[in-house]
């Protein structure tokens, strides 16, 4: 699933560097996807693009906006369930020129 940052969150802006996706936007910044410009999903407080998520899959052991958000505020998205295949398979679209490894990185196999 998509991770969702909630209102709780203080606007730190610790989270969106770190998304190996360019994911994270601050609130009322439209979000960006193969060069079309989408209305922003949150107006005051940092949003995720669930387009654009892939709980870091490919990349990482573990979400890095939950690692790094001093107020434990990024959530997985309940509403939008997702598994490891379908997780990669974005990433690969998202980073067409990547070489993701075999097995690639990914929550899904941490530990
Ligand atoms: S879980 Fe990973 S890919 Fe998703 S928004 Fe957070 S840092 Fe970006
Ligand atoms: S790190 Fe957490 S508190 Fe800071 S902007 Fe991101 S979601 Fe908000």
């Amino acid at each position: 699933m998509s991770t969702l940052i909630t209102e709780e969150c203080i606007n730190c802006g610790a989270c969106a560097p770190e998304c190996p996706n360019d994911a994270i936007y601050e609130g009322g910044q439209k979000w960006e996807l193969d060069g079309r410009e989408h209305p922003p999903l949150c107006e005051d407080i940092y949003y995720i693009a669930p387009d654009k998520c892939t709980e870091c899959v490919g990349f990482f052991d573990q979400e890095q906006c939950v690692v790094v958000c001093p107020v434990d505020c990024c959530i997985p998205d309940p509403g939008i369930p997702e598994q490891e295949p379908a997780l990669i398979e974005r990433a690969r679209k998202l980073h067409p020129n990547e070489q993701f490894g075999a097995p690639f990185r990914s929550r899904f196999r941490e530990g």
